[in-house]
């Protein structure tokens, strides 16, 4: 967690109480007002510039990959970032890896952690990749009202990135009858590393 505005200003006021107390107290008592306004327009300039999430009831992740935005936006592609990021969606067929059928796992383009192998890849027709299973754990799924209707979207467990949405019960024939259906940009085919 990045220290908030409170915590850097009882931690100032803490340093400054043993040079001037009176002082530090003053420019705290001063300050302690402050940050609830300020707090309150970081959200709102956080959720503004992130409009697939602004309807999810779903709490943030907690991750092990904690990026600022511009972070995020030097390492990533402007697409990359929309998608990851912003809970984008890529173009039904756009991507080479829908169709793609090669031994390796696929990684998240965020963070490189592998996440999908091709052994649990299959073709659902739906024009994004799809998979019936993950690498254990290293997707998480948390709901999504954000169209409308309730969605489960999955989530890279290890930076957060959005991967795309999984549906069950749809009939394929697959050992989970589960599709994840996920965006080809949101991922890093690597070869010969299936096992
Ligand atoms: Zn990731």
């Amino acid at each position: 967690m990045r220290p908030t505005l409170t915590t850097h200003l009882t931690r100032i006021a803490h340093l400054s109480r043993t040079v001037a107390p009176r002082r530090a107290s003053a420019v705290l008592s001063h300050a302690a007002r402050r940050p609830v306004t300020a707090a309150t327009s970081l959200v709102v300039t956080s959720a503004s510039i992130l409009p697939g999430s602004l309807f999810s009831t779903s709490a943030p992740t907690m991750t092990n990959v904690q990026k600022t935005d511009s972070e995020w936006r030097a390492q990533l592609s402007p697409e990359q970032f929309r998608v990851l990021r912003q809970a984008g969606t890529e173009r039904p067929g756009s991507h080479p890896y829908d169709k793609k059928q090669d031994t390796g796992v696929y990684h998240c383009a965020g963070c490189d952690a592998a996440l999908y192998t091709s052994k649990t890849k299959f073709n659902s027709g739906c024009g994004w990749p799809a998979f019936f299973d993950t690498v254990p754990g290293a997707v998480v799924r948390r709901e999504d009202s954000s169209m409308g209707v309730v969605r489960t979207e999955i989530v890279c467990a290890n930076c957060g990135g959005h991967l795309g949405h999984v549906f069950k019960g749809e009939g394929f024939s697959t050992p989970t009858d589960e599709r994840h259906c996920v965006n080809g940009i949101s991922l890093n085919f690597k070869e010969d590393e299936g096992k």
